[in-house]
């Protein structure tokens, strides 16, 4: 379809840089079929949120189930079987949490979080509590207050104005698994380096306790901000520091939680104990929009009172909980055990680190690889810093658009940020498909590599 006859305005993209858009008509496990019959292998799930694949028959039975019965039902007054059972599986995985609040994309659930954040210190009286402090390269979602909560700032700059301020605080991260033989070898950072962020944070914090109602953080690794893996110990300390100086942590799980760096529940495996966590992304399995805020026991209690006490949260969305939505999270749940996905993940993600040392890292093209889970972050040797430096001056044409043509024409659906070539699988790829997957990625930063070259 020509962009001319178009009237789809799509997400994040210089329109005038596509004449067209590739037309997906059907998905079949990780492979997507477009509408000339071209398959491509689904290298970032789909926005990061596939998880048995495309078109699986158990997942689409639960969901046709539900529709027939119910297809929407709101939580305002009422209740149904599938938000409840949800929220006790929900709060049945994230250890600590008591209840659950719905929304239907991630950026929504972030800004549910801050809300009930800023409300809490109210509700116990501290009027004081007007701040949120997060990490730099801190991604949290698009809407306003998920954008001031965030320090991406070639994503968000442009609307710095219409934005709360949020304290930054620091990030250490893990260096890569190779690096490419033009620069960047594999960097773990200064030995201290850690120990130096989290004093900073601690000063910071300490300094300015009674200002912040909450810390935000993604947990285990910032995927928008380019794929940077959090030093072991860190989020644990993070949380130490919160508990310190009374101040909420908030984790986002909407992008790492169910099983994408491994375990279902980040911040449990990372021994940090947060006041409220946001799951997104691949809580349906990636087949329809449905995201949760949860809180603690010791959160919700403090919206408890009188009617005209007016304590309660002034928060609500009309498809909030959708039945369908809420139906296709539980099967999405209970197949995690049934086909004991952990295992499968904790095997794929080897297989994932193997086939990328492989074909990858010795490649002239490439810069560091940071891994986790199904995640993998290839920097791109041409564009080196360009996530990281705010003030560098933006390419002619976007490296994603050049990626992803490139992958097209190898069979790979690919998205990049910034010169980070994400893989971020449906977690159900098998072995064979994931060294699918890489070699066509190989192939495609090879194809790409002479137009990615800066600029004289
Ligand atoms: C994608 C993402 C969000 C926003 O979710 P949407 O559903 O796109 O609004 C929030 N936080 C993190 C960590 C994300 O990756």
């Amino acid at each position: 379809m020509s962009a001319g006859t178009s009237n789809v305005w799509h997400p994040n993209t210089q329109m005038s840089e596509w004449d067209a858009f590739d037309s997906i008509s059907r998905g079949d496990g990780v492979w997507l079929t477009d509408s000339k019959g071209f398959r491509m292998i689904d290298g970032v799930a789909s926005m990061w949120c596939n998880v048995w694949g495309h078109s699986n028959r158990e997942m689409v039975r639960a969901i046709v189930r539900q529709a027939e019965k119910l297809q929407h039902s709101p939580l305002f007054n009422l209740t149904h079987e599938p938000a409840e059972k949800l929220a006790r599986g929900l709060v049945g995985m994230s250890p600590g949490m008591h209840r659950v609040l719905y929304s239907e994309n991630g950026s929504s659930a972030v800004e549910t979080a801050v809300k009930v954040a800023f409300q809490y210190w109210t509700n116990e009286g501290d009027a004081g509590r007007t701040a949120i402090a997060s990490l730099e390269r801190g991604y949290h979602g698009d809407t306003l207050g998920a954008m001031s909560a965030g320090h991406v700032p070639e994503f968000f700059d442009r609307y710095r104005q219409h934005m709360f301020d949020a304290i930054e605080l620091p990030v250490p991260v893990q260096g890569g698994v190779g690096g490419g033989r033009n620069g960047a070898a594999a960097t773990a950072p200064a030995p201290d380096a850690l120990q130096r962020c989290i004093e900073g944070i601690s000063d910071t914090l300490s300094a300015r306790r009674g200002e912040v109602a909450a810390v935000i953080m993604e947990s285990g690794a910032q995927m928008a901000g380019g794929a940077r893996i959090f030093e072991p110990s860190f989020q644990e300390e993070v949380g130490g520091i919160c508990r310190e100086n009374d101040i909420l942590l908030i984790v986002d799980e909407v992008a790492t939680g169910f099983g994408r760096l491994g375990p279902m529940c980040v911040y449990s495996a990372e021994r940090s104990k947060p006041d409220i966590a946001v799951y997104g992304k691949m809580l349906t399995g990636g087949y329809l929009p449905l995201a949760a805020t949860l809180a603690t026991g010791r959160v919700y209690e403090s919206f408890l009172g009188a009617y005209d006490e007016q304590r309660h949260l002034f928060h609500g969305h009309t498809f909030a909980g959708n039945p369908i939505a809420a139906a296709a999270a539980n099967k999405n749940l209970s197949m995690y055990e049934k086909y004991d996905m952990a295992s499968h993940v904790s095997k794929a993600s080897k297989v994932l680190a193997d086939r990328i040392a492989e074909h990858l890292s010795d490649m002239e093209a490439v810069g560091e690889i940071r891994c986790r889970g199904l995640l993998a972050g290839i920097e791109l040797a041409a564009g080196r810093g360009a996530t990281a430096a705010a003030d560098t001056a933006p390419p002619a044409t976007s490296i994603n658009r050049i990626i992803y043509e490139a992958g097209r024409r190898n069979g790979v659906y690919l998205r990049t940020l910034g010169n980070v070539v994400m893989l971020v699988p449906p977690l159900a790829i098998t072995a064979s498909e994931i060294g699918t997957l890489v070699e066509r990625t190989a192939k495609t930063i090879r194809d790409a590599a002479p137009s990615l070259l800066p600029r004289t």
